[in-house]
């Protein structure tokens, strides 16, 4: 038996595709201490993981002034990486650790530089989770950049000098701006397929792909799945995703673009967004709550309205269902050129979207059987590549050989 600590960082995002991986490694008779922040204690109970909170520095978020999603360069990336995530976090982890012996470290690749720095700090070997695309570690990979109105002399100063307080602090070499986020250790786990993944081919064996990891939610909602198809043949569900949700203007849009079209409508709106607005206008076709079981619903609709975020992307595809997507920022854009370029879905621009547009795209995606065959090949190569059975093993075999 291994014992074995996972290190998270506290989003959604990036805690839902490791829920998988963590209970079958418990389940095959390994010890995980999984670190996160303690809004996160329920959603790891059903994992069988000991949970061990650390505290988010709330303040440095707020001096730095933007959030990962709002991220316009990627040196604004490096910068939050550094600033907001190693250099408050981890001496919190490691005090919080250090009495405790571990045989191996799993971190989120949001921590970058600082995950290689708390494997070697720890004095174990370590595997680095990703569950976006590998972007970083691509030569020549092109994030989006908006970067208009950013002083980039102060920024890069601003990340020289946090990177060399890091290397001071730790002892340790201090890498290039490029290398904050590609340091990430020998090993690295990525929860997609090789097939989805943009340029695959210019990454090694290092990189393991073993495709989204979906099981049950236990704080999966309610939700009156018999209205699904009591009145209309076809189901369309609509989400933004758990951050950028609280467009209400987009919400009315999509009325109008749908008003005429005969399919049951779900709409997830988010937890905090004020449906005042919207008053009286809602059509009758169209179910809204604030958070629905996502991955129930996404098994009985025909077609997915998303930002397409990484996560509400690959649970799409995973149950074969063809994508419309406005992406709206951080990685979005690449994964839904990435879905286009596999034929799965339309991409629109949100800053040109019209009801007209938005009902076009709809019409073909749930029309054209093109795009239900490509979310299917998409599909198969997530669930070929193994899933979270797959990852657990692989890492058990990583770790007998190191
Ligand atoms: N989600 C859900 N119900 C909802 C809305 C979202 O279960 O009503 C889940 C969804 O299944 C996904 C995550 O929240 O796992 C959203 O992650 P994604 O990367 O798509 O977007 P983000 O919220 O990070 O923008």
């Amino acid at each position: 038996m291994a014992r074995i600590l996972y290190v998270n960082v506290p989003s959604e995002g990036h805690v839902n595709p490791t829920l998988g991986l963590v209970k079958q490694l418990v389940e095959n008779g390994e010890e995980v201490v999984y670190m996160c922040t303690e809004e996160y204690r329920n959603k790891l109970a059903q994992t069988g993981a000991q949970f061990l909170p650390y505290q988010l520095n709330e303040e440095i978020f707020k001096e730095l002034g933007f959030s990962p999603t709002e991220v316009k360069h990627p040196l604004q990336f490096t910068e939050f990486m550094l600033r907001g995530i190693i250099q408050p976090h981890i001496p919190e982890i490691l005090r919080l650790v250090k009495n405790e012996s571990f045989d191996f470290v799993l971190f989120d690749s949001m921590f970058g530089w600082g995950g290689h720095i708390l494997a070697e700090k720890l004095g174990i070997p370590s595997i680095c989770s990703i569950t976006h695309f590998v972007i970083a570690n691509v030569p020549d990979f092109e994030m989006p950049s908006d970067a208009i109105d950013l002083d980039m002399d102060a920024l890069r100063d601003r990340i020289t000098n946090a990177a060399q307080e890091i290397g001071a602090e730790y002892n340790v070499d201090v890498p290039s701006f490029e290398e904050v986020s590609r340091q990430i250790g020998q090993y690295k786990l990525i929860f997609t397929s090789r097939y989805f993944q943009p340029d695959a081919d210019k990454l090694d064996n290092s990189f393991i792909f073993t495709g989204p990891s979906i099981i049950p939610r236990q704080d999966a909602p309610d939700f009156p799945f018999e209205q699904l198809r009591s009145r209309y043949e076809q189901v369309v569900y609509i989400s933004m995703g758990t951050i950028l949700n609280k467009d209400v203007e987009f919400y009315k849009l999509c009325f109008e673009a749908f008003k005429d079209i005969p399919a049951q409508f779900v709409l997830s709106c988010g937890k905090d967004t004020d449906l005042d607005p919207l008053g009286d206008c809602i059509p009758h076709h169209f179910i809204i709550e604030p958070y629905v079981p996502q991955l129930e619903i996404l098994q009985r609709v025909d077609a997915f309205i998303t930002h397409a975020g990484m996560n509400s992307t690959s649970e799409a595809l995973y149950y074969n269902v063809p994508l419309v997507m406005i992406p709206l920022s951080s990685d979005q854009p690449v994964v839904a050129k990435r879905v286009e370029e596999l034929g799965a879905g339309i991409a629109l621009d949100k800053n040109n979207l019209t009801p007209e547009l938005l009902k076009a795209a709809l019409l073909k995606v749930l029309n054209e059987a093109s795009y239900k065959e490509s979310a299917n090949r998409i599909g198969d190569s997530f669930r070929d590549a193994g899933g979270y059975q797959e990852a657990a093993n692989r890492i058990v075999s990583l770790f007998s050989k190191v």
